[in-house]
């Protein structure tokens, strides 16, 4: 027997081994660094020739890779915006990958319908009307090229051109925006509308959209078809355009609105908070993400449209082989691709579990220990905020110790500082740059981080406040 066919024979006893090995993983991630600092790199071994069967690759993973991850699951790991897993989240993915199921096409097995509802139960969560239809993607730029490729075939139908079937030849399409996000600009490029839109000013100290700016350029604009791409929580200082304006705007100047929310959707779901993504739902399209603040594993992003028929004509595949019936939508029509992972059962098992207020629970409690740590920051006479905190994102640096270091010098500082303070593996930050200031962003959303965590951080910022 080859090794496929033994390894076939004993799944049982290698799914305990495969399940014992990533308990370990959990059992000792508080003593793991929130980040490897060294860059760690696989050796060069030759490829297999003959497999060596299941459990002894796992021997492998055990050596070679396992004990070079990152902690990201851990409660101090705040670099980017990373969300944790939920453990019915966590368990459910590896059921996903385990049943292998291929929610492209419905109607041989049940998995597009469970879409469907965990998008109609997300809509509710975020306050969304049900005019919203939606799909699940693999994460925020996705959402962002779906959102585009939605825009672009409304301009284009503005001028006389189906896009999808002709093409951009002889579409003449402007895109607006103030602080759209990197993987925004990315998606510009894919779609064709190209990376260099029209820069909008923001507020003064602000990363929010100046309407008036907005206004005048939409006024002067001599494009036939317009998209507006508006942020509902930028990465660096975490702020929001005024979104009933924009749409007023937008409204008036016959353009599709895009509102990139990959996190700040969730402040819709705090009472405190819902104020800055107030009037969302006047948006053409939408985009979230599910592997950041829902604390669903990676993959997954949320997308979610008032004119699911844009996506739809765009993205249709037509092929005899692929046409069902089914009262379920057909969501390899709503993306970029056509077999798809069942990426809807870890947020059906979460939001079971857990619920509305379990989700809004991790929300709210990562708002609070961000304005833990900027509280102290704020009293600090070594560090000091960049901009106010507002949601989960502190952005501080360290304060240079003589009032007139030239900034470079600063930056280079701080940019050692960061350094320093990643090597612990106490904790990982990464850097964001305000007014040519560099500092360093701890963005805080995983459901697992507590109060101590964050005293945990402020004793090793104190320690380090003077090396
Ligand atoms: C994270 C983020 C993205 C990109 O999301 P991915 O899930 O990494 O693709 C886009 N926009 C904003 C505002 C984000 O925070």
């Amino acid at each position: 027997m080859d090794a496929l066919q033994i390894d076939q024979e004993n799944l049982e006893g290698l799914s305990e081994e495969y399940r014992q090995a990533v308990m370990a993983y959990h059992r000792n991630l508080d003593q793991r660094a929130a980040a490897r600092s060294d860059d760690p790199q696989m050796p060069r071994l030759a490829m297999p020739k003959e497999g060596m069967g299941a459990a002894s690759a796992l021997t492998q993973y055990q050596t070679l890779i396992e004990p070079n991850l990152a902690a990201t699951l851990g409660p101090r790991y705040w670099g980017f915006i990373t969300g944790g897993s939920t453990p019915a989240a966590m368990l459910a993915d590896g059921i996903v990958g385990s049943i292998d199921q291929n929610p492209s096409t419905p109607a041989d097995s049940i998995t597009s319908s469970v879409e469907q509802q965990v998008i109609e139960w997300l809509r509710e969560f975020f306050n969304l009307p049900a005019a919203f239809e939606g799909v699940l993607t693999t994460g925020a730029t996705a959402s962002n090229l779906l959102g585009l490729i939605c825009g672009r075939q409304f301009a284009g139908e503005q001028q006389g051109l189906d896009i999808a079937k002709a093409g951009m030849q002889g579409a003449n399409i402007e895109v607006f925006s103030a602080t759209a996000h990197a993987s925004s600009v990315k998606c510009l490029g894919m779609a064709g509308l190209g990376q260099e839109y029209t820069k909008i000013a923001t507020l003064p100290d602000r990363e929010a959209i100046d309407l008036l700016a907005l206004e005048q350029a939409l006024a002067n604009s001599q494009a036939k078809g317009k998209i507006v791409i508006a942020n509902c929580g930028t990465v660096t200082t975490n702020d929001f355009d005024d979104l009933s304006a924009v749409a007023d705007l937008c409204e008036r100047h016959h353009a599709w609105l895009h509102v990139d929310a990959a996190f700040g959707l969730f402040a819709r779901c705090l009472p405190d908070k819902a104020h800055l993504a107030k009037d969302i739902e006047r948006a053409d399209s939408i985009t979230s993400d599910g592997h950041k603040w829902l604390n669903v594993p990676y993959d997954c992003g949320l997308f979610f449209s008032r004119h699911i028929d844009k996506l739809e004509t765009s993205l249709s595949v037509a092929a005899p082989y692929l046409a069902v019936e089914s009262s379920s939508p057909t969501f390899m029509n709503r993306g970029i691709e056509n077999s798809r992972r069942f990426r809807a059962l870890p947020i059906w098992f979460t939001l079971t579990a857990y619920g509305t207020e379990g989700h809004k629970n991790i929300v709210a409690n990562n708002c609070l220990r961000a304005q833990q740590l900027a509280n102290w920051i704020e009293q600090s006479s070594t560090y000091e905020l960049l901009s106010p905190c507002q949601l989960n994102t502190v952005l501080f640096r360290r304060q240079s110790s003589t009032r007139h270091t030239a900034l470079d010098l600063q930056n280079i500082d701080n940019k050692k500082h960061l350094k320093a303070i990643n090597e612990t593996g106490e904790v990982f930050l990464t850097p964001g740059v305000w007014q040519g200031k560099y500092g360093f962003r701890a963005a805080i959303s995983n459901w697992k981080t507590t109060k101590d965590d964050v005293l945990r951080v402020i004793a090793l910022l104190e320690k380090l406040s003077n090396d």
